[in-house]
């Protein structure tokens, strides 16, 4: 998606080979002119798979999961990232093992928003190694829902969550792929490339 790749080239800053910074329009500060432009691109893309609910993972999934769900009339379900477990059985809960910090949390839904004919589209900021999307998978698998689609602002292309997660047999669509990063310098790769 051209229009993002632009905002990444003006405003994104590469801290090193790994780590893409965009605190200035996605996750600190947010453009929401610009999140409601992504989410309706992402509805459009999966305006065809009969979604029933957009789901994300707390917090900086949240503003283009919302624009996303307000484009598809359908609601928005925020994944929880909790320190501990919760002992009773009105939720699913996954570990998960955040790819920034280095540190762990319990992914956790409510059942009550989410029934076994609910048909999935997951959207995050960011796809690394595909830790927070696989643990997202795990708990909508566990429902009996259907994961459809994954929808992922900025595929981080070079590190291995586009392949754990179509090996897995998911449906990625990312608006933007970065094949490259380094000190002041972002490589995209084109939406079909390999
Ligand atoms: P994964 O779970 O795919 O390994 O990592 C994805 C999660 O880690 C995203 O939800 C995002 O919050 C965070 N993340 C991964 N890579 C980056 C990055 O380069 N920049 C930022 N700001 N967050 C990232």
């Amino acid at each position: 998606m051209k229009l993002l790749e632009e905002r990444i080239k003006k405003d994104g800053k590469a801290l090193g080979k790994t780590v893409l910074k965009v605190d200035s329009f996605i996750n600190h500060q947010v453009d929401s002119e610009f999140m409601d432009a992504l989410g309706k691109d992402f509805a459009e893309h999966f305006k065809e798979y009969g979604i029933t609910k957009v789901f994300t993972i707390e917090s900086s999934g949240i503003a283009p999961a919302l624009m996303t769900a307000k484009y598809l009339d359908v609601p928005m379900v925020i994944l929880k990232k909790q320190t501990s477990k919760i002992l009773n059985g009105k939720v699913y809960q996954t570990r998960v093992t955040s790819f920034t910090k280095g540190t762990s949390y319990e992914l956790t839904l409510y059942q009550d928003y989410i029934d076994q004919n609910d048909k999935v589209l997951l959207i995050d900021d960011f796809l690394a190694n595909g830790e927070a999307a696989m643990g997202a998978s795990r708990l909508i698998k566990e429902s009996g829902a259907d994961l459809t689609g994954i929808g992922i602002l900025i595929e981080k292309s070079f590190q291995k969550g586009r392949k754990r997660l179509e090996d897995a047999g998911y449906y990625v669509y990312s608006q933007a792929r970065v094949g490259r990063l380094d000190k002041d310098l972002i490589e995209f790769l084109p939406e079909d490339a390999p």
